[in-house]
């Protein structure tokens, strides 16, 4: 069993189910040849791909071009059903950094043939996670500088109000879908700059007053 921790109780909530969401920044979804999508895309993540702050991220030997993605992610506090817009927010627990480590030629080759992107963003390792930060605490999760850095250098930033679909929106469609239940995890999408991580890398995830995540890719 993996745990999320909210801060600052350091109160320990069991993860439940991690949705991530695609193409969730017009510029990302540009870089991968496509546009936002008018209803969310979202794909599942098993929560034993979760890894916490400073635990190396191994690559799959399936692999030849696994991508980084830096994300807002959200820890859902309260279960719903069919969560009005109004509503959506008071479902929050808290906000964290995370990372949605994906095998990018996988994927791509799923896409092409239609498959599930399943084994190209579940992967052990594939989900590195923060702890999260108390709602109450962050004013508004759609005015957040987000950044990656890998070795130094910065390959991704951006503020939390370019996402296409908000976190309001995300959780009014998923529980519309799905329902959701207190431990869910929503990966909110990454904005552009994705690329390719190699043995020895090391990479810097950023949300200012979020937290930080730092891994060692092995
Ligand atoms: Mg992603």
């Amino acid at each position: 069993m993996k745990y999320a921790t909210l801060l600052p109780s350091n109160k320990k909530i069991p993860i439940n189910t991690i949705f991530c969401v695609g193409q969730n920044y017009a510029e990302h979804a540009k870089e991968m040849g496509g546009t936002v999508a008018s209803t969310p895309v979202i794909f599942l993540k098993p929560s034993n791909a979760v890894i916490e702050n400073g635990t190396p991220i191994l690559l799959p030997k399936l692999s030849n071009n696994v991508h980084h993605e830096v994300e807002l992610t959200v820890l859902v506090g309260k279960r719903g059903r069919n969560i009005s817009k109004a509503d959506a927010m008071a479902h929050v627990a808290g906000y964290g950094v995370g990372l949605d480590m994906t095998m990018r030629d996988v994927q791509l080759e799923a896409k092409k043939s239609g498959n599930p992107w399943s084994i190209a963003k579940g992967f052990f390792t594939s989900a590195p996670l923060s702890p999260f930060i108390e709602a109450a605490n962050i004013p508004d999760p759609h005015q957040l500088n987000i950044s990656l850095k890998v070795n130094g250098t910065e390959r991704q930033r951006t503020n939390t109000s370019k996402m296409n679909f908000k976190v309001d929106d995300l959780i009014v469609f998923l529980s519309s879908v799905f329902s959701l239940e207190e431990g869910d995890i929503i990966y909110t999408g990454t904005p552009e700059g994705v690329a390719q991580v190699v043995a020895g890398d090391v990479l810097e995830a950023e949300i200012l007053t979020v937290g930080t995540l730092t891994h060692t890719v092995v």
